[in-house]
């Protein structure tokens, strides 16, 4: 490493003619830029100094083959087109620190590549902020002056004076020294087709052929109870956190319907297993769970295929992202898809309410025991997005410590205020059955929870940053009389449960029985067995629910 560091010094001091702007210089001068943007806002420390040698030796990976090419035409040629890209790869590094606080990392590249256009027009406006614009310019005109410089011949390339075989052998080492330290998860490139490799290749998670199928493995499947007339509903949340909900017990009035619906039992220790959408969804819908107690893979959807249910998705999300999600292989074999997203053209966004007529469409069709999966866009980021104008209640500052600028407070009520239009479309949602006298549940959960200045100055969702309110996520069960009347169903409020079981929960409210279903899994069974929470690869949330209440009292 310092070898290539002696090379990098040699080449920038070695240089005779003075006046000529030196290529290595170029890339010395952003990767400065950047160290110093991150130390702005930031303290050193040793992945900082990681993160600058990694783009020392990057930067190196790319000037290296410029000493092989033989006329200056060619060797300007290469040099704007990696000069370019190089900065462009710095920009986002560095932004994405500076967002984040956080490296970035394979799975952060996941949940972007699986972004629509529509999150990410979103994403950009939400955290883009003067800094980073500034940081960028910076960038540019280093990119224009080498542009420049170039066309005025005024780079100077230099021909190194070792030869070709020891460019060779500092191009082999340089390779060598990223690839065996952890330097190269500071690098984008790399990370970005480690990425791509596991989503392509190596993403036997989901292994989709085994979704497809109506059935699946789901063979002498049984439900018990007889009634044709049954409508069940799931509704599936997002980015919602039980902290900012008056049922969980926040102080604003964030859920005035809610909480006066009769025969609503709210979960009070339930969590996703996962801060991202396709990760819990995933395990929520199909076998897999954290422990991977089961090689077999198959679908809710399939099993209640199997059980002759009429199977129905509903969506206000786009089914597909940059690559088919894997939340669109799980639910493969429902029968009736509908996404409304899809239709949507750019700049007129869909509030939560347009699927009530089609769910009143469903509703009076006349089939046999229907059941309705209702993915909503809840309370995602951009939250004034997801509410109409009657629904912008919440306006004064509420109590917290972590922030102190009145943007900062005005993202807490643009949440609460989508919070608030979330207990309006479930409590709808939950009427609309009701009224149909069938025998009828309604399961609400969100697929995960969120961060809005909880506990650190940060707002969304991410395994990265992994706090607590992420996976904090409200849970709670509506059941119509004849319901109750018919099934077995133990409510015990304080049951503590994480979402990658729900296929079992809901198999068991749906009275399913096959031998993939384990009753021990369900949260509504009397043989319900308390077990382990393990979020973020390895840690035990009960326990680190118990440190971040110390440290609040
Ligand atoms: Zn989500």
């Amino acid at each position: 490493m310092f070898l290539k560091m002696n090379y990098l010094r040699d080449m920038l001091l070695n240089n005779k003619s003075k006046k000529k702007l030196i290529i290595e210089l170029l890339f010395l001068i952003s990767i400065i830029i950047s160290s110093a943007f991150e130390l702005i806002f930031s303290e050193f420390g040793y992945q900082r100094l990681l993160n600058f040698t990694e783009n020392i030796l990057f930067a190196l990976i790319l000037i290296i083959p410029l000493s092989f090419l033989n006329s200056k035409k060619p060797c300007f040629f290469y040099f704007n087109i990696v000069f370019v890209f190089f900065n462009i790869i710095l920009f986002f590094e560095t932004s994405y620190y500076y967002i984040f606080n956080v490296d970035i990392s394979p799975s952060a590249i996941y949940v972007l590549l699986e972004t629509n256009k529509f999150e990410t027009k979103e994403f950009l406006s939400f955290y883009l902020d003067g800094y980073i614009i500034v940081y960028g310019l910076f960038l540019l005109l280093l990119v224009i002056i080498s542009v420049l410089a170039d066309n005025k011949k005024l780079l100077y390339v230099k021909k190194s004076a070792l030869g070709t075989k020891p460019l060779v052998l500092s191009l082999i080492i340089v390779l060598f020294v990223l690839k065996a330290t952890p330097l190269r998860h500071q690098n984008l490139p790399y990370l970005l087709l480690k990425s791509f490799y596991v989503v392509y290749y190596e993403s036997g998670v989901i292994n989709a052929s085994a979704y497809k199928s109506e059935k699946g493995i789901f063979n002498h499947t049984e439900t018990a109870n007889n009634n044709k007339k049954k409508l069940y509903v799931v509704i599936i949340g997002e980015s919602t956190t039980s902290n900012n909900m008056s049922l969980y017990g926040y102080n604003r009035k964030t859920n005035p319907l809610l909480s006066k619906q009769e025969g609503l039992s709210v979960f009070k220790d339930v969590i996703s297993p996962h801060a991202g959408t396709t990760a819990s969804i995933t395990k929520a819908f199909s076998l897999q769970d954290y422990e991977q107690s089961s090689t077999s893979q198959g679908s809710i959807i399939q099993l209640l295929n199997a059980a002759n249910h009429e199977t129905y998705w509903v969506s206000n999300q786009e089914p597909v992202g940059f690559a088919e999600t894997d939340i669109t292989k799980v639910i493969k074999a429902c029968k009736n898809k509908i996404y409304f997203s899809t239709k949507s053209s750019e700049d007129t966004r869909l509030y939560d309410d347009v699927i009530f007529d089609k769910l009143d469409e469903v509703i009076n069709k006349k089939e046999n025991n229907k059941i309705l999966f209702i993915h909503l866009q809840g309370t995602h980021i951009y939250y004034k997005n997801r509410y109409p104008e009657r629904f912008n209640v919440f306006k004064n500052n509420v109590n917290n410590k972590i922030i102190s600028k009145a943007h900062d407070f005005e993202i807490i009520n643009e949440y609460d205020n989508a919070v608030l239009y979330n207990d309006y479309i479930v409590n709808t949602i939950i009427q609309k059955i009701k009224h149909t006298n069938n025998e009828s549940f309604v399961l609400y959960f969100s697929d995960h929870g969120e961060e809005v200045y909880h506990t650190i100055k940060f707002v969304g969702h991410n395994d990265d940053v992994g706090t607590l309110p992420m996976f904090q996520i409200p849970f709670m069960l509506w059941q119509s009389e004849t319901f109750k009347k018919n099934n077995s169903i133990e409510i015990d409020l304080d049951r503590p449960y994480m979402t990658d079981d729900l296929f079992h929960s809901i198999a068991h409210l749906c009275d399913v029985s096959n031998k993939h279903v384990n009753l021990k899994k369900s949260i509504f069974s009397k043989s319900f067995k308390k077990r382990k929470r393990i979020i973020l690869n390895n840690k035990d949330y009960d326990s680190l629910y118990v440190i971040e209440n110390k440290k609040k009292n």
